[in-house]
């Protein structure tokens, strides 16, 4: 059945570039995006999505990394600011630090880890 064949081959192509979204994802969820040899990560990541059909919706040209930021929004309403209990907000959009707002002293809330590929 060569109809039957085509369409498994759809889908395992399906299968492999939505596994491929997913790891682009979370490495853009870690910013990797972001760093100087990590323009390809945020290219492919569309060029998959489309593949696949998803709308990413009209997104202006600058990625300023939206998936950090909206971890940095959970984070700051989770954590206080170690010195003083005050509150933090994101130093700037799309960084993974964070500044008190009482007394200025800056953490990390989110690190840039690079996932560590595990077993085969
Ligand atoms: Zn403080």
């Amino acid at each position: 059945m060569q109809a039957e064949r085509e369409k498994n081959q759809f889908a395992e192509d399906r299968e492999r570039l939505s596994r491929q979204l997913i790891r682009l994802g979370d490495m853009i969820g870690d910013g990797l995006h972001l760093e100087p040899d990590g323009k390809w990560i945020s290219k492919e990541y569309r060029r998959v999505a489309k593949a696949l059909g998803y709308e990413l919706g009209k997104r202006p040209r600058r990625n300023n990394g939206d998936a950090i930021n909206q971890r940095m929004a959970e984070r700051v309403n989770e954590v206080r600011c170690q010195k003083c209990g005050g509150s933090l907000k994101q130093t700037r959009s799309g960084s993974l630090q964070a500044k008190c707002e009482s007394c200025g002293a800056q953490c990390q809330l989110l690190k840039s880890v690079r996932r560590k590929a595990t077993g085969g």
